[in-house]
């Protein structure tokens, strides 16, 4: 007989493995066992709030690991993964070539707190990709990336105010936990208990994609404002991409004004296409480039690392050079640097976004075709390997929008998607990712799991 099942190719079927899990000691714990366990010891079980899957109900899968374009969980259920660790598995998981790169690393010591060639080659590896970089700061999450970013536009422009738009996530500093106030222009409001009201004071929140608004600031306050920080295609709020005339007008005012355009590229840096947001804008809008751009995700290939760069002159502003105090323990870490070196050497190569793009697409048409066959609302939106979609009629265009989208329908979809072997993330205002490891007949089951699941 023909053991099937030992490689993780040869189960196309998410359905079947579903049956007849792989593994099966009679002493395995329950996902909810581990929910159970966690929950003692560490808030809410999770180390992140989206893991708990508030917004959709249920228990946490507990993953126990993941290969190419599949996970498993602790009671040894598979599930194709669009959520790729919410970005940077971009190659799927364990690619022989990182592994390779990070094993060979981490031989050669775990941390220095000194520089290391590796440093540079990143840099240099990042810098070549994105024209609007000189040079670059490696850290180690996002949300430092971000803040640092923030600090930097205050301490090159000298003034205070900073401009947000509600739906965008840029880390979790107590300056950018801010919803929009009731009225236009007025300081925004703490979304976190903690973050003192003098703390966000400076923090204008606008509505994203609403260009008569962010007219109205600059008109008002244009000579205050630092910065302006944007998801260029917010990820954050599923998937809403900034329009051709908002992107245009925000970099002519930030121009006018004297005030930084931040591009928070975490999440879309290197997933969306290899130059990132900012090159799909560049190819919509002649010479478009932002002043400050921030990564994270893609460029740790999966290990805690995230940089923020721009043009010399602003970066030259930065400790120890500068009067910007900047600095990290851990950051630019020998073992991180070789996993997002390795991953950015793979997704070089040529022809690589084309694949993953046209996956991604396939994806998305192949989801909308069952919903139309369904009869049920429904529209999708993807760019390179970064994809959304929503129970509604059209795609929207804010926060508001997305908000209003039919979440008990997404809350049932995701879950009888998960029953299917089939896991996206676990709340509607997130997006989706696809892999270089995604192969045409996972896409072709995911998009049977949906038929199956709107029959449901
Ligand atoms: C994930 C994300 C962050 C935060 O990154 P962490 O590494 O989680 O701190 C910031 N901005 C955007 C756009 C993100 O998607």
């Amino acid at each position: 007989m023909r053991l099937r099942g030992l490689s993780n190719r040869a189960r196309p079927c998410p359905i079947e493995s579903r049956q007849t899990p792989l593994l099966q000691p009679a002493d395995m714990t329950s996902n909810l066992q581990l929910f159970e366990r966690a929950q003692r010891v560490i808030p809410g079980g999770v180390n992140s709030p989206v893991r708990a899957f508030r917004a959709v109900g249920g228990t946490p899968r507990f993953i126990a690991r993941a290969q190419g374009p599949y996970m498993w969980d602790a009671e040894g259920q598979r599930y194709i993964d669009y959520i790729g660790s919410w970005g940077p598995m971009i190659l799927g998981h364990g690619h022989p070539a990182v592994l390779e790169a990070v094993q060979k690393a981490a031989l050669d010591g775990f941390s220095f707190g000194a520089p290391t060639e590796r440093e540079i080659e990143l840099a240099e590896a990042i810098i070549a990709q994105v024209p609007s970089i000189e040079q670059v700061r490696l850290v180690s999450s996002g949300t430092e990336a971000g803040m640092s970013a923030i600090r930097l536009a205050r301490g090159a422009t000298g003034r205070s105010k900073i401009v947000k738009f509600e739906g965008c996530y840029h880390g979790h500093a107590d300056a950018l936990l801010v919803k929009a106030g009731s009225g236009l222009a007025t300081f925004g409001y703490p979304t976190s208990a903690g973050v003192p009201a003098e703390v966000v004071q400076h923090t204008l929140v606008l509505e994203y994609n609403n260009l008569e608004q962010i007219e109205e600031v600059f008109a008002s306050q244009g000579s205050e404002i630092a910065c302006v920080m944007i998801e260029p295609i917010a990820g954050n709020m599923n998937f809403v991409r900034a329009s051709v005339p908002f992107m245009t007008r925000i970099r002519e005012l930030c121009t006018q004004y004297g005030a930084l355009f931040v591009f928070d590229e975490v999440m879309t840096g290197f997933r969306v296409a290899l130059g990132g947001a900012q090159s799909v804008y560049a190819g919509l809008i002649p010479g478009f480039k932002p002043d400050i751009s921030v990564f994270g995700k893609v460029i740790g290939g999966g290990m805690p690392l995230a940089a923020f760069g721009a043009s010399r002159d602003i970066m030259r502003l930065l400790a120890p050079l500068g009067p910007v105090y900047q600095a990290g323990t851990l950051s630019g870490n020998p073992v991180a640097t070789a996993c997002g070196l390795a991953t950015l050497k793979e997704i070089s190569k040529p022809g690589f976004y084309e694949a993953l793009s046209a996956k991604t697409r396939s994806l998305v048409e192949g989801l909308s075709g069952v919903a139309r066959e369904a009869g049920v609302p429904f529209v999708g939106d993807s760019e390179g390997g970064m994809f959304g979609f929503f129970f509604a009629d059209s795609l929207p265009q804010n926060y508001g929008v997305v908000m209003a989208t039919d979440q008990p329908r997404f809350n049932r979809f995701f879950h009888a998607m998960l029953e299917r072997g089939v896991y996206l993330a676990p709340a509607l205002y997130e997006a989706g990712f696809v892999s270089a490891a995604h192969q045409a007949e996972d896409i072709a089951a995911t998009v049977d799991a949906a038929r199956a699941a709107f029959k449901a």
